[in-house]
C-alpha cells in the first residue's frame, strides 16, 4: 500500500517543502487536491523507482494559513490510495511599503502593466522547465548592494494600486556590475516597459532568476553562462525611481525568497535531482 508523508523542514512561505511517496508501482497514476495558493501539482515517476518525491514552492500569500492536501493514488483504474494530509504554514510577517509618486510615473507603471505582447514573451520566458540541473554550488548574490526593498513586501502606491514584491531590490551606483547568480542559460534578454531592460536566467528544473532594470545587458538569449559571470550593470531603467536592481528568484512560477535560496542551495539540489 503507498504511504505519504510530508519531508524536508520547512513550511515557510517563500521556500520550499517536500512530498514523499513510498511503495508505488509503475502506472501508478497520483493525483494531489488542494486549497493552496500557488502549488505545482505535477507528477512523476521513474520505472524502476517505488520511492518518490516532489517539491512544492509555497507562495508568500500561504503565510499564516493552514492548507489541506489530499493525495489520491490510482492503480489499475482503481482508487486504492486517500490521505488526507494537514499543514500549517508558518506566520511570516512581511513589511509593508508605502510608495508616493508623480501622476506621471503612476500612468506610465500602469500603461507598462498593460502591454500584452510583452507580457505575453515574459509570462513564456519564465514557464520553462530545461530537464536538466545546470548548477552544482549554492546560488550567489549577483551584484553588491543595499536592500532597499525585501522579498514579499506589501505595497501601495499613492494609497491604492497594492502588489507584492516578488523580489528583492539591492540598490547600488549607477554601472556596478551584476552577475549571474548561478549557471544557466539565458531564455530572455530585451528591454521591458515595466522591468527595464530584463534578463531571465533558467537554472533547469523550473527554477529562474530575473534581473531588472539593468543599464546595460552583455548576454543574449540563448546563451550559456556561469556562476558569477558578468550579465550587465545596475541601472532605472523601465519603472524605477533611482539606481537598483530587482532580483527574482522562481520555481516552478513560484516566487521564493532569494536569501533562503542562496542559503539552502544544495539542500534544495538533493531533492530536485530526485525529480530528475
Ligand atoms: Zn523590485
Amino acid at each position: 500500500m503507498p504511504e505519504a508523508c510530508i519531508s524536508m523542514n520547512g513550511t515557510e512561505p517563500g521556500w520550499v517543502f517536500s512530498l514523499e511517496m513510498k511503495n508505488l508501482e509503475k502506472g501508478d497514476q497520483i493525483r494531489i487536491e488542494t486549497d493552496m495558493v500557488h502549488m505545482q501539482t505535477f507528477f512523476r515517476m521513474t520505472e524502476d523507482e517505488d520511492v518518490w518525491n516532489r517539491l512544492f514552492a509555497v507562495d508568500t500569500l500561504n503565510s499564516g494559513k493552514r492548507g489541506v492536501f489530499i493525495v489520491n493514488v490510482k492503480r489499475d483504474g482503481r482508487n486504492i490510495f486517500r490521505k488526507k494530509l494537514d499543514i500549517g504554514f508558518s506566520d511570516r510577517v512581511f513589511s509593508s511599503q508605502e510608495l508616493r509618486i508623480s501622476q506621471s510615473l503612476l500612468e506610465r507603471r500602469i500603461e507598462a502593466v498593460s502591454k500584452g505582447g510583452e507580457r505575453l514573451r515574459m509570462t513564456l520566458a519564465k514557464s520553462v522547465r530545461s530537464d536538466e540541473i545546470y548548477w552544482d554550488e549554492p546560488f550567489m548574490m549577483p551584484v553588491e548592494g543595499r536592500l532597499s526593498t525585501p522579498f514579499g513586501a506589501r505595497r501601495t502606491l499613492n494609497g491604492g494600486y497594492g502588489y507584492i514584491h516578488a523580489g528583492i531590490d539591492l540598490a547600488n551606483k549607477l554601472g556596478t556590475p551584476v552577475s549571474a547568480a548561478n549557471s544557466g542559460q539565458v531564455v530572455l534578454s530585451e528591454a521591458q516597459s515595466l522591468t527595464g531592460n530584463t534578463i531571465v536566467i533558467d537554472h533547469g528544473l523550473g527554477l529562474l532568476t530575473l534581473y531588472a532594470h539593468l543599464e546595460t545587458m552583455s548576454v543574449e538569449k540563448g546563451d550559456f553562462v556561469e556562476r558569477g559571470q558578468q550579465i550587465g550593470t545596475m541601472g532605472s531603467t523601465g519603472f524605477s525611481t533611482g539606481s537598483h536592481l530587482h532580483f527574482e528568484t522562481q520555481l516552478m512560477g513560484v516566487y521564493i525568497d532569494p536569501y533562503i535560496l542562496e542559503e539552502k542551495s544544495l539542500e534544495l539540489r538533493e531533492y530536485m535531482e530526485r525529480e530528475e
